[in-house]
């Protein structure tokens, strides 16, 4: 089953009286546990495609189903629901609330349903699971640029999302860091088999990615799945 497809996918913006096609008519399937980057150039297309995945945008043209679901036939209430159910999402500048501590952040997505305690015992374990369990009082403030990005994963999966999809995640902080963060993402899309959908400019991240979409103009340029590669030892 695809997890996600996009079908004739569209979004263009008006500036003055030109038209600017970001997202110009990409079809493509993402079946659930794929592990995608989604590579180009600046202004290619990228963030917008990802928020249309991630429901933050609606499309000018075309369709885009999640779980099989055709998102053009939810109301606002269930457009809501599902960014809130399905989805997680992961920003370059983290986006963590400064007055709350690493727990809190992570459990912030459980406003959006009705999970109470189980929701917390997930936030526990998530926070193990990205190795910050001794850290749950702290404040981003007093944390790193790859700490708080662990945070922000965390937060991502905490309703237990079928796709999350990241922007720039490694982008502010370090080579090393970036790998750790890397290696973090390939875990949990091992073990939950989550989707994962990257945008990255960085290749050296891309690379690690079992697929490679590149897009240019608002359409794909290129789109490679690499093929899988037996760990040494
Ligand atoms: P990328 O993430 O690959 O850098 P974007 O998706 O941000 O690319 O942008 C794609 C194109 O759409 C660019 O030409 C950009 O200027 C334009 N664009 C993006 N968002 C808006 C907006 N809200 N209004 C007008 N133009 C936009
Ligand atoms: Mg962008």
């Amino acid at each position: 089953m695809a997890n996600v497809r996009l079908v004739e996918l569209t979004k263009n913006y008006k500036r003055g009286s030109e038209i600017i096609h970001a997202v110009d008519g990409v079809t493509l399937d993402i079946d659930k546990g794929e592990f995608v980057a989604v590579v180009g150039r600046s202004g290619s297309g990228k963030t917008t495609m990802l928020d249309l995945l991630g429901l933050l945008l609606k499309p000018t043209a075309g369709s885009l189903f999640i779980d099989d679901v055709d998102t053009a036939r939810l109301n606002d209430r269930d457009r809501a629901h599902m960014r809130a159910r399905r989805v997680g999402f992961v920003f370059q500048e983290y986006n963590l609330l400064s007055g709350l501590n690493v727990l809190e952040n992570v459990m912030l997505p459980l406003r959006y349903v009705k999970d109470g305690k189980a929701g917390r015992q997930r936030a526990l374990e998530l926070i193990e699971r990205v190795g910050l369990t001794n850290r749950i009082k702290h404040r981003p403030t007093e944390l790193s640029g790859g700490q708080m990005q662990r945070v922000a994963i965390a937060r991502s999966m905490v309703n237990s999302p079928s796709l999350i999809l990241l922007d720039e995640p490694t982008g502010a902080v370090d080579t090393e860091t970036a790998q750790q963060l890397v290696d973090l993402l390939k875990k949990l899309n091992s073990e939950d088999k989550v989707t994962i959908v990257l945008v990255t400019h960085d290749l050296d991240v891309a690379a690690q990615a079992r697929r490679e979409i590149r897009l240019k103009d608002g359409k794909v340029l290129s789109d490679e799945k690499v093929k899988e590669t037996v760990p040494v030892g």
